[in-house]
C-alpha cells in the first residue's frame, strides 16, 4: 500500500486575528518560490477557518483544532465536524492534549470525534503521548499505546486517519526527545497499526509534535516512521513554518 505523502501540520492554536491572512499568503507564496516535498495544513482557531479557507492559497490546507462528537444538537459553544466540513476542513485534530487535560477528553470521545470527523470525509489527526512523569516512571510506551488503543476508531483507514505522538512534556517547552526515544514510540505505534489494520497499517502517517522548529526538523523527521510532523509555536509565523516543511527536502 503507497503511503500517503508526509504532511508537516501547524496548530495555531488560540492564536490568530485576521491579520494572520498574511502568514498564509506568505507560506502559500514561499512553497509556491521554493517548493515542498510534503503536504502543508494549518489549524486555525474556529473563527478563523472560513476566512483562510476563501483565501487564494491552494498550497495550504485548512483544518479545524477540534469537533464535537455529535453534528448537531444542544451542545452550547461547540462545533461540529458538519459545519467545519462546510468551511472546507479536510483536516480535524482531535484528542490534543492541552483537551484531554483543560477539558478532561477521554480517548473514548477521541475516539467519537475522530469518527465524526472521517463520517464528513475529514481526516482525523489523533494526537496521543505521555506526561513527564509517567516518562520518568518508564511508561511511555504503556501510555501511548494503551491511548492509541481506544482513540483509534475501528473505521481508521490510510486516508481518514493520521496519527500524532505528541510527549505533553515536549509541547511548548523547547524540550525534546532524543531521536532514538522517538524512533521507539514510533516503532510502537506503528507495530499496533499494523497488527489492527494489517498492510493498511504501514500507510498511516505518523506525525512527530513537540517543540519542532528549522533547527531540528531535518533529525526528527529522519527518524523511521516519522512522516512528517504537528508544530505549535514555530508554525504562527509563515518564515518560521516554511523552514520546517524545507527540512523534507534535506531526507533520504
Ligand atoms: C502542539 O501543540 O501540538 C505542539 C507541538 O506545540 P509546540 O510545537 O509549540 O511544542
Amino acid at each position: 500500500m503507497t503511503a500517503p505523502r508526509a504532511l508537516v501540520a501547524g496548530n495555531w492554536k488560540m492564536n490568530g486575528l485576521k491579520q494572520a491572512v498574511y502568514e498564509i499568503t506568505r507560506l502559500n507564496e514561499l512553497i509556491n518560490v521554493n517548493g515542498a516535498t510534503c503536504d502543508v495544513l494549518i489549524c486555525p482557531p474556529f473563527t478563523l477557518i472560513g476566512h483562510l479557507n476563501s483565501l487564494s492559497a491552494p498550497n495550504v490546507a485548512i483544518g479545524a483544532q477540534d469537533c464535537h462528537m455529535n453534528m448537531s444538537g444542544a451542545h452550547t459553544g461547540d462545533i461540529s465536524a458538519e459545519m467545519l466540513n462546510e468551511l472546507g476542513c479536510g483536516y480535524i485534530i482531535v484528542g490534543h492534549s492541552e483537551r484531554r487535560a483543560d477539558h478532561g477528553e477521554s480517548s473514548e470521545t477521541v475516539n467519537a470525534k475522530a469518527v465524526a470527523a472521517q463520517n464528513v470525509g475529514a481526516t482525523a489527526i489523533i494526537c496521543v503521548g505521555e506526561t513527564i512523569e509517567q516518562r520518568e516512571a518508564g511508561e511511555a510506551l504503556d501510555v501511548v499505546t494503551t491511548q492509541l488503543k481506544a482513540s483509534i476508531p475501528d473505521s481508521a483507514t490510510t486516508d481518514n486517519t493520521i496519527i500524532a505522538y505528541e510527549p505533553v512534556w515536549a509541547i511548548g517547552t523547547g524540550k525534546v526527545p532524543t531521536a532514538a526515544d522517538v524512533a521507539e514510540v514510533h516503532l510502537a505505534v506503528r507495530n499496533q497499526l499494523l497488527d489492527r489494520f494489517g498492510a493498511g497499517g504501514d500507510a498511516i502517517n505518523i506525525l512527530y509534535g513537540g517543540s519542532v522548529k528549522g533547527s531540528n526538523a531535518a533529525e526528527l523527521m529522519s527518524v523511521a516512521n516519522v512522516n512528517g510532523a504537528l508544530v505549535g509555536g514555530a508554525s504562527l509565523k509563515a518564515d518560521d513554518f516554511f523552514d520546517i516543511i524545507a527540512a523534507f527536502g534535506h531526507i533520504g
